[in-house]
């Protein structure tokens, strides 16, 4: 039989990783991206490997962002302007923001994260990525009882889904980490969590790729999916060629309206907003943070990547835009100083924003998509897309190559059923 050729659009963690495991999987691939390869979300992420995570989708989280509108410094920002889809998006997202559909999402969300982490650890491995990949763990910080009380019901949601999450005293929390301010209250541990550099795993992670024979093409931007009948053949480009496939992969993030469209597909994906800024490492004289920490009551990660420390964090819901912001932007460090004593006084060495695809279950979209056959989704994956991308590039893999999603039913801390995918199909909304 002919091997297959297989397109993959969008050059993000979700794209990178769907192509990796193709051609390690002997197929013929290319990956077209517009821009450079990591230029979304995903080269400026706060590098957590963080898996037993669940949706974005919490009870009362609407409630809070209201409370918060039009603060530029809170952490979930709504800005203050008349935008109806928008509205009428969040009034879907508030329907998924109960405790039975937290429990639902943990269903498929925490064995995912289980095999995801172990991917990581082989990619890793066996294709030797330098990327800072440290298999810590990391934490998150409290400076308030009802933030240290709060995260504690976030523990007890990853025990029953297999992760050893650990409740750590302030006092403790201080002692691992000097860098942090008297009067920490506490936090979580995640043990099975690692970090990394986004940028250099993508870079390797395309090295490796290449290397086993993907195809990359950057500065090329699709402008639709090429049907014929009921399957799909290929896609159309902007500069008017058509490149031609057995099966097309949409991996194009935030940026997917007008290609779903297109394909007559309805991916109701919103664009939220984040920030980093990297500072280098200048000693203050109490040492430099060696922890990774997210500063819970803020939602900012402080992530120490070598010889400069990023600070990456909020949520805007402000559309399909790379404004910065500079109130929300200097949140960031606003926020570290809460809970380090001596933040760096060095200048920011990048200041960046990239977009998150979230759906309005909070959950990502995978799988094949109705209508054409040979078109699949790989989206949606909102806060998680890193911790989510091997583990999404190897089940779609397998659903390309050979028909379905064959790991999803070995992942033994889902149970002898395997995981059940289909809160996750493109068709559910
Ligand atoms: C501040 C911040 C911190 C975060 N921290 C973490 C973290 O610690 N851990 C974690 O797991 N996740 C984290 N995330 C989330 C994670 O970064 C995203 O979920 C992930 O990057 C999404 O990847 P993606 O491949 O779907 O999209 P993207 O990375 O945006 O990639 C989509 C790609 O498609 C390309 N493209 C779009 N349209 C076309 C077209 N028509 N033709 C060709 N190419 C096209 C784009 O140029 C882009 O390169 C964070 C996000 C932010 C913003």
């Amino acid at each position: 039989m002919a091997e297959k050729r297989v397109l993959v659009v969008g050059g993000g963690v979700i794209g990178l990783c769907t192509a990796y495991y193709l051609v390690k999987a002997g197929a013929n691939v290319i990956l077209l991206e517009r821009d450079e390869i990591g230029s979304g979300a995903s080269s400026g992420n706060a590098g957590a490997v963080a898996p037993g995570h669940g949706p974005m989708t919490r009870p009362g989280r609407i409630f809070q962002a209201l409370k918060w509108m039009g603060d530029p410094t809170s952490p979930l920002y709504l800005p203050l302007k008349w935008n109806p889809s928008l509205w009428r998006w969040l009034i879907r997202f508030n329907s998924f923001c109960t405790e039975k559909h937290v429990q639902r999402s943990m269903e498929v969300l925490g064995p995912l994260g289980h095999l995801g982490r172990r991917l990581f650890d082989e990619m890793v491995e066996e294709e030797e990525l330098s990327c800072g990949y440290k298999q810590e763990g990391y934490y998150d910080v409290f400076r308030t009882p009802e933030g240290f009380q709060g995260a504690q019901e976030e523990m007890h949601l990853q025990h029953r889904h297999g992760y050893d999450t650990r409740s750590v005293a302030g006092s403790e929390l201080q002692e691992l980490e000097p860098t942090l301010k008297m009067g920490t209250e506490g936090g979580l541990f995640f043990p099975e969590a690692a970090t990394l550099d986004p940028g250099r795993f993508l870079t390797e992670l395309a090295r490796a790729a290449s290397h086993r024979g993907l195809e990359i093409r950057t500065g090329i931007e699709v402008r639709e999916v090429v049907g014929k009948g009921h399957r799909a053949v290929g896609v159309y480009l902007t500069n008017g060629d058509v490149v031609d496939g057995d099966a097309v992969v949409l991996a194009t993030g935030a940026y997917s309206l007008s290609l779903a469209e297109a394909a007559g597909l309805d991916l109701p994906i919103e664009p939220a907003k984040g920030y980093h800024q990297d500072l280098p490492m200048v000693d203050q004289g109490i040492g430099q943070p060696s922890l990774t920490m997210m500063f819970g009551e803020r939602y900012v990660f402080c992530t120490p990547m070598g010889d400069f420390l990023r600070l990456a964090g909020t949520l805007e819901l402000s559309g399909l835009n790379h404004d910065i912001v500079p109130d929300r932007l200097h949140n960031l460090t606003g926020s570290a100083r809460r809970y380090l004593a001596g933040l760096g006084v060095g200048e920011s060495r990048d200041d960046w924003v990239g977009l998150r695809p979230v759906t309005p279950d909070g959950l990502p979209i995978l799988g094949p998509a109705p209508g054409l056959d040979g078109l699949f989704i790989a989206n949606g994956h909102a806060m998680l897309g890193l911790t989510l991308g091997p583990v999404t590039g190897k089940l779609l893999a397998e659903w390309i190559l050979e028909g379905r999603p064959n790991s999803a039913g070995q992942i033994p801390e889902a149970g002898a059923a395997g995981v059940d995918l289909s809160a996750l199909r493109p068709d559910r909304f």
